[in-house]
């Protein structure tokens, strides 16, 4: 394999994201789109002179960070909402070109902030499929994209007010058909949404079962007990969210499911209310001073959560939420820091962010640097082990062996 690779990496670290100590004069040799060699340039094999040499020099490579948690179409907090919508009650008709641009926009972001790879975990209508298709086509820059098409929940269920975002089924044959559209319009993966026991264990059940029968991977959105012992019961994949207790965590350890806790999006709400709580409007300042008192509860449970989890052996993974108009699309950073504070080593942190992430969705190509792996790789300043604000300059996105955030000089040929 060494005789075929054209690109070869330098920098003064390297994080393979396997958990191991990080490696100084690192070295990563790629072969079109995958890696042939990575870890000290000491130890690298001989490479075809021809091979170009991009040195990276006090840069610490990493693998592409990815998103588990992410809805690149929520349009409905910006804003400049009127301008998106036409009707009057503001949910039933919105362009779907603007919608589109606005998802165009987030992904671009999400990739130039270091994620390969991301999560859509729920979106208006089609609309994220055909985003996927023109991300593959080249026409525009965006992640590596895994779409579940619309959230699937029971009339009246999370979010069912927002218009195009939801399949609303009953009973398990109407989950189990959901589930079949779904995978007809191109799902990669089935989301669900239970905030509580807005579905039965039968339906929930149920829907996870066609999504694995049809070989799909499915993510629950789960708030308040009994919803994460519910989707845990189910077999999903992935449980959103939420403060699972330590039952539900050993259960879900032994599953081999993963939490995605989404604790930057709990922070941010959290600031949400506090702001909100000096509102002009007494009413309003009220119930915002209680949502921030639930919300900080929720909070500190969530954080012991975190911490039996991590003792568990629970595999954790980042997701950023990103729809309110705080959590920015570049959020994973934060997510990391966040998984810091709540009791993650910084190495552990960053595997949450990239191995674990792909682990926890049966992804091999990716996730770390390794021979065999996809070029999916990172370049942040400094060391992100030291100082985690290292992860937010970055240096070099690599998707797929094609550096992402180059400067480009465009030279337009007029024959
Ligand atoms: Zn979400």
């Amino acid at each position: 394999m060494t005789e075929h690779v054209n690109l070869i990496l330098r920098a003064k670290t390297l994080i393979d994201g396997l958990g191991g100590a990080p490696i100084s004069q690192g070295l990563v040799a790629i072969a079109n789109d995958k890696i042939v060699y990575a870890g000290a340039a000491a130890h690298a094999p001989v490479f075809p002179p021809e091979a170009q040499t991009l040195d990276l020099s006090d840069a610490c490579l990493l693998p592409g960070l990815i998103d588990m948690h992410s809805h690149p179409t929520f349009y409905w907090e910006e804003p400049d909402l009127a301008t998106y919508t036409d009707d009057a009650d503001g949910v039933s008709a919105y362009p779907p070109a603007m919608i589109t641009l606005l998802a165009a926009s987030n992904l671009r972001k999400a990739l130039l902030s270091g994620v390969t790879t991301l999560r859509d975990t729920g979106s208006v209508n089609d609309i994220m499929f055909d985003v996927k298709r023109g991300a593959q086509k080249g026409l525009i820059p965006a992640p590596r994209l895994f779409v579940s098409g619309r959230l699937i929940i029971p009339t009246g269920g999370h979010c069912h007010n927002l218009a195009g975002l939801t399949n609303q089924a009953d009973g398990p044959v109407e989950f189990r058909r959901a589930v079949r559209e779904e995978i007809r319009a191109g799902a990669d993966f089935i989301k669900l949404a239970n905030d509580k026991q807005d579905l039965t264990q039968e339906e929930l059940n149920a829907a996870v079962d066609e999504a694995h029968r049809l070989g799909k991977k499915v993510a629950c959105h789960t708030i308040w007990a009994p919803s994460q012992r519910m989707a845990i019961e189910a077999g999903a994949d992935t449980f959103e969210h939420g403060t699972p207790s330590p039952e539900e965590i050993d259960l879900a350890a032994k599953k081999g499911i993963a939490w995605t806790p989404t604790i930057n999006m709990s922070v941010e709400y959290l600031k949400w209310y506090e702001q909100q709580s000096r509102h002009a409007d007494p009413k309003t300042a009220e119930a915002a001073r209680k949502g921030y008192a639930n919300q900080s509860r929720y909070l500190e449970q969530k954080h012991a959560s975190m911490e039996y989890a991590l003792k568990a052996g629970l595999r954790i993974v980042t997701g950023t939420d990103s729809f309110m108009r705080d959590v920015r699309f570049d959020a994973v950073p934060d997510e990391i820091r966040r998984f810091v504070e709540y009791g993650c080593t910084p190495m552990q942190a960053i595997q949450a962010a990239t191995l674990w992430a792909a682990q926890s969705m049966d992804w091999p190509d990716i996730g770390a640097l390794q021979p065999g792996k996809v070029a999916d790789i990172i370049a942040v300043s400094g060391d992100p082990l030291a100082d985690n604000r290292a992860m937010d300059t970055i240096v070099m996105v690599m998707l797929e062996g094609k550096v992402a955030n180059y400067q480009q000089t465009t030279t337009i040929s007029r024959e």
